[in-house]
């Protein structure tokens, strides 16, 4: 499931993208947002509405945090270059690492929820597969009460 989250694919059958390919991506929307399923295995990757934010605030930010901190830390303890030089290296690119690696955050995040809480299957337990939309079904046309 990790090879699968790195390699941005589906976290069940690890054939399909989880993503638009970055060379047909029109939009941010198109960067950040997932597809809508598996068109394989029909693995759904947003179980719910705000499903990745935690992904977004944990894996992304936490990541993207510890990564500036490091690099913080070696500058200027290790290497002791100016603090301007050191503020300038460590702050510029990690909005751009947090752009790229968003992408892989929610991969990733997919990844620890499916090990964690399995949830595909034919048991029917919360598991919701990509299908297309069925009609509506009517109300039943409702029968006037007998008196009895
Ligand atoms: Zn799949």
């Amino acid at each position: 499931m990790m090879a699968n989250a790195f390699r941005l694919k589906c976290p069940t059958c690890g054939e399909r993208p989880l993503f638009v390919p970055w060379h047909q991506v029109r939009s941010l929307r198109d960067w950040f947002m997932p597809l809508d399923g598996c068109p394989r295995c029909g693995y759904a990757f947003e179980r719910e509405p705000g499903y990745f934010l935690l992904s977004i605030f944990a894996i992304n930010y936490g990541i993207g945090a510890i990564l500036g901190l490091v690099i913080y830390l070696v500058l200027d303890f290790w290497a002791r270059l100016p603090i301007w030089l050191v503020l300038t290296v460590t702050v510029i690119p990690m909005p751009i690492f947090n752009l790229w690696f968003a992408r892989h955050s929610k991969a990733l995040f997919l990844a620890f929820d499916l090990f964690f809480d399995p949830h595909h299957g034919d048991d029917n337990g919360g598991d919701q597969r990509v299908e297309p939309l069925a009609p509506t079904p009517k109300a039943p046309d409702l029968e006037p009460v007998s008196k009895f």
